[in-house]
């Protein structure tokens, strides 16, 4: 079992060989079908366990194969609100620059422009960077909900959500924030979306998010 035996597109299994993964890890193993045949998931993952890469790849597969989304950018001029197709949320911004640099590896050469932007930080540079377009929208849920009352940043072409280190963002009182970023996301079917849940622990408010969040969704622990 290698990651050259799943087909993520051309671009993608190379940085993956590029990055010298070879054998997935047990949660990217389980992980990436499930995502790849569209359902939601909620996965038990500890740091270290190689979740970035379990999100990573079924998001920028995805968005691969559906260039025309990917053709519309950079946005014409003058237009300031951004519309990613994916969004992930981490709980902080070390966190939101370690998944920034990993998906940037992984998305070298495919089309996919992946940008951050989280909290403690000038948001001027952050702006800047979201009006030359894009994809994957890595955030803090404090900074993004500022994006969005700016009305810098639209979540209305989500296509992909991944809740990174959920419990963690639960304990630092990200739950309003988390909620109110989601909403923005049901205007469209909410089937539409692809969820993933990540967290080390699983106690019951981290069920609720998932039984509000996900639909029909794969309880995978490993
Ligand atoms: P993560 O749990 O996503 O923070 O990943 C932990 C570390 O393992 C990171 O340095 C990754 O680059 C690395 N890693 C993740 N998946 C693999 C893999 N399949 N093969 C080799 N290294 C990996």
């Amino acid at each position: 079992n290698t990651f050259a035996e799943i087909d993520l597109g051309n671009a993608l299994n190379q940085n993956i060989r590029r990055c010298k993964y070879v054998k997935p890890t047990p949660v990217q193993r389980h992980a990436i079908p499930i995502s790849l045949a569209g359902r939601d998931l909620m996965a038990c993952a500890q740091t270290g366990s190689g979740k970035t890469a379990a999100f990573c790849f079924p998001i920028i597969s995805g968005i691969m194969r559906g260039q025309a989304q990917v053709l519309q950018r950079p946005p014409p001029r003058g237009v300031r609100t951004v519309y990613p197709l994916a969004l992930v949320l981490s709980p902080t911004r070390e966190l939101s620059m370690q998944i920034h640099e990993e998906a940037r590896k992984f998305s070298y050469q495919t089309g996919v422009r992946v940008v951050v932007a989280y909290g403690g930080a000038p948001i001027n540079q952050q702006l800047r960077e979201l009006e030359r377009g894009v994809d994957i929208l890595v955030a803090t849920p404090g900074r993004l909900v500022d994006l969005l009352e700016r009305a810098r940043v639209s979540l209305q072409m989500i296509r992909y959500l991944a809740l990174d280190e959920a419990d963690r963002m639960l304990d630092m009182g990200f739950e309003p924030q988390i909620r109110k970023i989601v909403e923005q996301m049901d205007m469209p079917p909410a089937a539409a979306r692809q969820t993933m849940l990540f967290s080390a622990t699983f106690p019951k408010e981290i069920q609720r998010l998932a039984s509000d969040f996900l639909s029909n969704y794969i309880f995978l622990a490993v």
